[in-house]
């Protein structure tokens, strides 16, 4: 089977032609970073124009460096939920126009379910079932992937997600969108003991996540700071945020494995390109001799790629969307069509 797949959800238009799901012949992301900047934040208005001017150009463009055309594709997928309604819906007009065009198959995608499947295309030998944390700029989960399209949410963030609280940290402290790469480098250089930020656990067995007490903490600590006129020694802000945050995330994550009895965690989503979280997580994992996996740092961030596996493993089942699928700018994980 050979996948064209299209990504739109957000701030980079990507597509991606597969061979059987996990074989990736080309994937082309094509990022607005740079529109988005002046800003601080990514523009909905300006995304979904963006991704307009560019879509054709980019569908070319994987075509080509896939060694194939058209009429080699057999099958279509795109991400229909959650992200930008405006921006995904260019991802699905493309998608349908093409499978309408040719006549194959569509399959619609879950992006959150994308960043999960990032690991199928990492290791071609990973199975379910395993605990996956998701960890992106507007989610944060903990995951059991029982089977392929088979999943328990176990826990989730109760307000912000990871990569959000990395953003907004990142903005205060004056650095470029998108903050995470910029606090994972600052934060090498810094001391993540200089400051004690809280950390929040919830209650006892609680899967989910809670950052915003932290984010408050570290702006009320920045904004003080520069109240009493003290200088901000950014790196050890960025590294003491960031030895919070991983911290929540890895114990968390660790327990659910040991309790879940799963024999393997797998990282999914912007962060999981954390140096930090990489290492801390790798760390339990290898003391409690659970295996750990993490895609590259290209798939860990958006692409049509892992799009295009997870709608591989649709069609597969004998999944099909409509051609009048919709965007569904809030789609929940396991709710499919
Ligand atoms: P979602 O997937 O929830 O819809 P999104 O698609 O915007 O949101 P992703 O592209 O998956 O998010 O991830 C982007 C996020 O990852 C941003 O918040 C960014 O700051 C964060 N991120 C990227 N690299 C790193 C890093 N090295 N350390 C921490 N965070 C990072
Ligand atoms: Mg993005
Ligand atoms: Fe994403």
């Amino acid at each position: 089977v050979i996948t064209l797949a299209i990504e739109t959800s957000c701030d980079e238009t990507s597509v991606s032609i597969l061979e059987n799901g996990r074989w990736v012949l080309s994937n082309i992301i094509a990022s607005q970073i740079e529109q988005h900047q002046k800003f601080g934040g990514v523009v909905p208005e300006v995304a979904s124009r963006k991704h307009i001017e560019v879509i054709n150009q980019v569908i070319q463009q994987a075509l080509q460096e896939s060694k194939l055309d058209f009429s080699d594709v057999n099958h279509v997928a795109v991400t229909y939920g959650p992200g930008l309604v405006g921006a995904l819906l260019v991802g699905v007009a493309a998608a349908k126009a093409i499978a309408f065009a040719r006549g194959i198959p569509l399959n619609g995608v879950n992006h959150i379910e994308g960043h999960i499947y990032a690991n199928f295309i990492e290791d071609k030998d990973l199975e379910p079932p395993f605990i996956t944390l998701v960890v992106s700029g507007g989610h944060s989960h903990l995951v059991h992937v029982k089977d392929y399209g088979i999943y328990e949410v176990l826990g989730r963030t109760r307000d912000d997600a990871a990569g959000e609280a990395f953003d907004k940290i990142a903005r205060a402290l004056g650095l470029n969108y998108p903050g995470g790469p910029e606090i994972d480098r600052l934060a090498k250089v810094g001391d993540k003991y200089a400051i004690e930020f809280p950390k929040a656990y919830l209650e006892e067995g609680s899967y989910d996540f809670s950052f915003s007490g932290l984010k408050s903490a570290v702006l009320n600590y920045i904004n003080s700071q520069k109240m009493k006129g003290n200088d901000i020694i950014a790196e050890d802000v960025a590294a003491s945020f960031q030895r919070a945050v991983v911290e929540i995330l890895a114990e968390k994550t660790i327990k659910c494995g040991i309790d879940k009895g799963v024999q393997t965690i797998c990282l999914a989503g912007g962060v999981a390109a954390n140096s930090s979280l990489r290492n801390h997580l790798k760390d339990l994992c290898s003391q409690h001799g659970i295996a750990f996996k993490y895609p590259s740092l290209k798939l860990c961030t958006d692409n049509a790629a892992m799009i295009g596996c997870v709608g591989y493993y649709d069609y597969i089942k004998g999944l099909r969307s409509p051609l009048s699928l919709n965007a569904v700018p809030s789609l929940k994980l396991g709710e499919g069509l």
